[in-house]
This record gives C-alpha cells, structure tokens and sequence, in this order.
C-alpha cells in the first residue's frame, strides 16, 4: 500500500483489477456483487461497452479544447438534459460540489443584484453537498465541518422534512434560495414525506426565492425517474448533478431556468476541463443507454420490489428499526452502530456502504440481473441478521 497517498481514506484492503455489469474482481480473483455503484457513479455497470466505446472513439478523435471554442458534444448533451428536465440552461464541470458551487455563486450573484448585501441559502441539517469550503459549509454535519473553521458564510439551517421551519423564515430579507436534495443519501437515505417539494416550490415563489436541488445522488434514474424531483408536479430553479452522469467518466452539470439562467455572464465563472468533448461523450453515451433500454421504469418497478422483499425479510427483526427506499436507493436502519457489516459483506463477495454509522446504504447497478438480485437480497438478510443475534 502506497504511504505517498494523502491520509484522506481509511480504505478497505481490497484491490479491484475488473469489472463487468454489476460484478467487480479482484486481484486474487475472487468475484464481488457491487451493490454500491462505486457510490452512485456507475449505474449502468462497470464497463459498459456502449460507454467504453463512445470514450475510445472520442478519445482517438479529440478529446479537449477548453471552453474558449465551440463544443458540439457540450451542445447536444445540454439539449438532451434540458430536454429531460425542462430546465433552459447548463454549465458542465468536474464533480458534484464544483456543480453545487456554481449554484452557490448563482444563489450570490441572485441576491446581489437585487441589493441583499448578506445573500443567505436556507440548507438542511444532515444534508450533504461536497467538500470544497462552500459545499462543505453548506452540508448539515458537524463532522464535516470539524477543523475548518472559519466556515463560508451565508447559510441558515432547518431540519430535513420541515415545511413550518422554512416557513418562519418567510420575513427573513437576506434569504434568496433553498439547496436541498429530494432525498438525503449520505445522510442515511432519508424519504421526505410526499408534497415536501410541492411545498418548498410554493414558498420559493411566494417569497423570489431560488428552489435549487441537489441530485448529484438521486438524478440520473437513481430513484425511478430521471431526476426526483419529478416524482412532484415541479421544476426546480436550479438543478445540479454529477455521480451517474459519466457513468465513472468525472463530469459535473449545474442546470437552471428562468431567472437563474440569466444571472452569470462570461467572466463570472469558468472552468478549464469542464464539459470537455470526451466526458460530454461519456454523458451522451450514458443518456443513450438509459433511454434505449428503458432502464429507469424498470428501476422504478423492480427498486418497489426490491424493497417489499427487505421489508418482509425484516418484518420479525427488531434489531432493524427502518427499511427505506426509493428506486434503486436503500437504507436499512438499524438499532445500533454496524460499520463493520461492511468488511463482512466484502468477505462474502458483496459490496454495500454504511453511512451515519447504522444505516447500510444500498445503491445497486441498474444491469442486476434476477440472479444477482436475489443473491444480493440472501446475502444481506444473513449478514445482517447474524450481525444483530
Ligand atoms: C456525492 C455528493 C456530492 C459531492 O460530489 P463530489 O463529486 O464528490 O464532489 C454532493 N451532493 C450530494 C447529494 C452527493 O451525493
């Protein structure tokens, strides 16, 4: 193991030589079920060859310019998001929090125009979004906070799933915009309840404020639909996205409409890689795929499944206090801290995440054939019903 690495990951003491679909080896061989995606990155399985080709081709053809010139793959996946979302405008760059970022300076820029010398975004408490200073200060966990103060300013908390909390900031003059994930993932796969949406939509155009999600987890199919906040009758104002867009190919996309696609102009923001021919190729390829296979109402059908199945096997278990789940997004609470399931899981071949210390957090490939679904749903049941006895 290398001691040059920066000391940022307590990493498992596995190396991963291939993958196809939802199956990754190792260099001893031995074969693993890949229930995690590699975090919500590859949705459509490792190396799909759709995607492997379109990045080889590309690759051979031309595979940056900066965005000093015109980029015709940068052109065609903005009209493709666009067309998915109905949202009007993309910035393309690198990851999730550089996307978040750039809604962050939106959000800025927004209530600078309109004279709030103190522009302030409502976030949530155990909400998640990057480590960059912006994007860490925005997210809800002390943790990640720890050691870097002083904190980037102009952020006002409430509890998830609370539409009273937002409401009572209605007077509040510096607020110009809501950043919320329609599902919080690294907070524990947490559902709000049906209409919280609706209802930030209702309060953010009561009062001019932006209504920007965070779906750098839940977009993309993740959850049954394209993005989730389509589960709602809504558009939000802003809509960033990463994770699954390259299906393992770094892109990032901040999407905006109506009065947010107006507020940056050319000198305002910028990146040197962002949207570069060969990741836009990537993301073209992974929207072609989806569609082509109906990919996304097949999550939605067999993630309602899927979750029937986890909740009947645990119905008994008391150890377990919640199965939750949206799509092909889970987390199974249970009654006390198990981060170790997950070195039991990969001894077993399965490869699955636990997050906020006891929700195992499941975020399979979409291309999990019966088999491997119904070796997922054994495997896990007994690990974790061993764990709690
Ligand atoms: C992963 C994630 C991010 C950060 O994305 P990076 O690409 O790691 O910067 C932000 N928000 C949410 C909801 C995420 O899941």
């Amino acid at each position: 193991m290398s001691t040059h690495l920066m000391n940022t990951y307590a990493r498992l003491p596995v190396t991963f030589e291939k993958g196809r679909g939802a199956i990754l080896q190792d260099t001893d061989g031995k074969t693993y079920l890949d229930a995690l995606s590699g975090i919500a990155v590859c949705s459509l399985g490792h190396s799909h060859p759709a995607i492997s080709d379109a990045i080889c081709l590309q690759s051979k053809t031309l595979m940056h310019t900066s965005n000093l010139y015109q980029i015709p793959n940068q052109i065609e996946l903005a009209n493709k998001l666009i067309a998915l979302s109905e949202m009007e405008r993309v910035f393309f760059c690198n990851s999730g929090a550089e996307a978040n970022e750039t809604a962050l300076k939106i959000a800025k820029k927004y209530g600078n125009q309109q004279g709030i010398t103190q522009p302030t975004v409502i976030v949530m408490e155990n909400s998640f979004h990057g480590r960059t200073m912006a994007t860490l200060s925005a997210t809800g966990n002390p943790k990640v906070h720890e050691g870097f103060t002083p904190l980037v300013e102009g952020f006002i908390r409430v509890p998830f799933d609370d539409i009273e909390a937002v409401k009572t900031l209605s007077d509040n003059s510096n607020i110009v915009a809501i950043l919320v994930e329609p599902i919080q993932g690294e907070g524990g796969v947490h559902i709000p309840q049906a209409g919280y949406l609706t209802a930030l939509r209702q309060i953010c155009d009561a009062n001019n404020w932006l209504l920007m999600l965070d779906e750098i987890q839940t977009g993309m199919g993740r959850t049954g639909e394209w993005f989730a906040f389509q589960h709602e009758n809504i558009v939000p104002d802003v809509l960033t996205l990463a994770k699954a867009l390259g299906n393992g190919m770094p892109i990032g996309a901040c999407l905006t409409k109506d009065s947010a696609s107006n507020v940056l102009v050319p000198g305002n923001h910028g990146t040197t890689f962002g949207g570069n021919p060969l990741a836009c190729a990537a993301g073209l390829a992974v929207i072609n795929v989806l569609e082509a296979n109906h990919y996304i109402p097949s999550v939605a059908s067999k993630g309602d499944a899927l979750l029937k199945q986890f909740k009947a096997a645990f119905a008994e278990q008391k150890g377990v206090l919640d199965v939750r789940g949206k799509g092909y997004m889970f987390g199974i609470q249970l009654d006390r801290p198990c981060g170790e399931l997950v070195a039991t899981a990969l001894e077993q071949g399965l490869l699955i995440n636990v997050t906020r210390g006891d929700t195992v957090r499941l975020l399979p490939t979409f291309v999990m054939n019966t088999e491997q679904t119904d070796e997922l749903i054994t495997k896990l049941v007994n690990i974790i019903n061993q764990f709690l006895k």
